[in-house]
């Protein structure tokens, strides 16, 4: 193994879990798994505030035990101020790659009070369907009213996803495949 690098242990399948939440605020587009969705109020935050793009993200990077998205696009840095989240999520996916990965499946579960999801989720899932590269059915959503939490003025989104090893791919082939 080369000093330089270290390689991610190749288990067959690696599991992901990520989470995050944004407050409502007005005056901003909501997007919510990189589709825009008609509300009165949008989520605030650094970037587009895209909460399940981001809970996608942590997912993809925890399953790599890569450093998390705050660390690696740190919201004190100007570049990423109103940034389309679907960055973020694609830069995770080139280290899934380049780690000799495929994503199996994602779920997740939204919580928030409106709007409602269901009319939206068949949008959802395409596009992120079309980011991560996968078919719409292997990607769950769910979305839910927060029920006893207090948290009616914030969006919530949990999400976890199932990575496998690339068949045919052995321990050392990530690196001579750059792409
Ligand atoms: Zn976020």
């Amino acid at each position: 193994m080369p000093k330089s690098k270290k390689q991610l242990t190749q288990c067959a399948v690696r599991i992901g879990y990520g989470w995050d939440s944004h407050e409502f605020k007005a005056g901003v587009p909501l997007k919510i798994g990189g589709i825009t969705l008609p509300h009165s109020h949008g989520l605030g935050g650094h970037s587009d505030g895209d909460v399940l793009l981001h809970a996608l993200t942590d997912a993809l990077l925890g399953a790599l035990a890569a450093p998390d998205r705050g660390t690696l696009f740190s919201p004190s840095d100007a570049k990423w101020k109103g940034a389309d989240s679907a960055l973020f999520l694609l830069e995770a996916l080139k280290r899934v790659k380049a780690a000799g990965y495929s994503i199996a499946n994602v779920d997740s579960t939204l919580i928030l009070l409106a709007p409602k999801i269901g009319p939206h989720a068949a949008a959802i899932r395409a596009r992120l369907a079309e980011l991560l590269g996968i078919a719409p059915d292997c990607i769950g959503i769910k979305a839910k009213t927060p029920e006893g939490m207090g948290t009616d003025n914030a969006a919530i989104a949990h999400a976890v996803v199932l990575l496998q090893l690339d068949t045919g791919r052995k321990s050392g082939q990530s690196k001579a495949r750059k792409k």
